[in-house]
């Protein structure tokens, strides 16, 4: 069996490397606090970035992009909430008193102190990306005080520039690019420091917080006008983090043939769960795009025939004839009650007919239906990949 990763990858740099192929030489007027600083983008620089990120015969880029998230996710425990993470910036300063920390840890901030040992982020005083694995992806930004756009939004979200190095904003493209290829936001780590005096050796803790990236669409329309753009990054808990990195680590798995999902932002899950669309308009919804989209019943019960129409077609039937069912059933999950907050999870849903629903009863979808629950897809898998015309339904 073919690797995923290894497949999307090599996809996604074949592609990546069309884009780079537009990329001119000359002036660009990268933005800095007393505003722009004219930089010289050479030919010669153009090539010794594309090369750091295209060149296999030192190492393959595969092994580099599975190092950087496993490493991401081994900081994931120690890594602030976005809450915490923002108090600490806004306080807009470089030295902390045990009250700030106090107010930051109550918000579910962590400190780590300076320890060399640990990793090279948590490196004091310089600013600028931390680079991963044969410097190929950028690891980390740091942020320090007076940056030249230091503002963090109420959602977490700032621009962080690249310095005035090709090979750098070559690698924030990348970022991007990779994003919209694998379809899962590219993750790094925003890292800040602070003085304050653990004892006579330990003078600096830092805070560390999994960033995504965010809003890359227009730049990857043109990677020559836009290779000296910053990179839009978002704070994200340290649940998305896991669940992303756990969606690409599973890519990376030869042995299983169930796909993993990224978790369902809860949100979503709690909006569309089943008791918030069992007979209401948000059910109907998803009713008619199922109808609208020529999706058919996954069960057997109401097939017409083995050959002359083997599948019922939602659009044949009225929305009082379809029904949600549950792939692990309601009573289960009462008798097992480990399972109850789970048990209307969108992604435990799937959309049947009546007919089929009601003969299932009680018992687990078996091998076939199963496989044809996949195919379809759950409403969890609906809503992550057509939300938006699920909601315009
Ligand atoms: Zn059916």
């Amino acid at each position: 069996m073919e690797n995923k990763l290894k497949q999307l990858l090599d996809e996604a740099l074949r592609n990546f490397n069309i884009l780079v192929s537009s990329i001119n030489d000359g002036t660009r007027n990268v933005p800095i606090p007393s505003g722009f600083k004219p930089v010289e983008v050479t030919f010669e620089e153009i090539e010794r970035a594309k090369r750091i990120i295209f060149d296999e015969s030192k190492s393959d880029f595969k092994e580099d992009m599975v190092k950087h998230f496993r490493q991401l996710e081994n900081l994931i425990p120690f890594c602030s909430s976005p809450k915490a993470f923002k108090t600490a910036w806004d306080m807009r300063t470089s030295i902390l008193s045990s009250h700030d920390m106090e107010i930051i840890t109550n918000e579910g901030g962590q400190f780590i102190p300076h320890n060399t040992n640990i990793s090279n982020v948590f490196n004091y005083g310089q600013r600028g990306n931390v680079l991963g694995t044969n410097r190929r992806l950028v690891f980390a930004i740091r942020h320090s005080e007076g940056h030249y756009d230091d503002v963090l939004d109420d959602l977490g979200r700032f621009t962080y520039q690249p310095q005035n190095d090709t090979k750098i904003m070559l690698r924030y493209r990348l970022a991007q690019h990779l994003s919209k290829e694998l379809e899962l936001p590219y993750l790094l780590l925003a890292v800040m420091w602070f003085r304050y005096s653990v004892n006579e050796k330990v003078n600096y803790v830092f805070m560390i917080s999994p960033v995504k990236v965010i809003d890359f669409e227009n730049d990857l329309l043109d990677l020559d006008s836009s290779l000296h753009a910053p990179l839009t990054l978002q704070l994200i808990t340290r649940a998305e983090a896991k669940s992303i990195c756990n969606r690409l680590l599973s890519l990376n798995q030869t042995d299983s043939h169930v796909e993993t999902r990224y978790e369902l932002p809860r949100q979503l899950a709690r909006e569309w769960a089943y008791d918030k669309i069992n007979a209401t308009e948000k059910g109907r919804q998803i009713k008619r795009w199922a109808q609208a989209t020529g999706m058919s019943c996954p069960g057997i019960k109401c097939k017409k025939g083995p050959l002359a129409k083997p599948k019922i077609l939602f659009s044949e039937l009225s929305f009082k004839e379809i029904a949600f069912g549950h792939i692990i059933s309601q009573n289960w999950a009462k008798a097992y009650s480990y399972l109850l907050d789970k048990v209307n999870h969108p992604d435990n849903l799937y959309l049947t007919c009546r007919i089929c629903n009601s003969s299932l009863g009680d018992h687990f979808p078996d091998d076939v239906l199963r496989s044809e629950i996949v195919n379809n897809g759950t409403i969890g898998d609906w809503l992550r990949q057509h939300g938006i015309d699920i909601r315009n339904s």
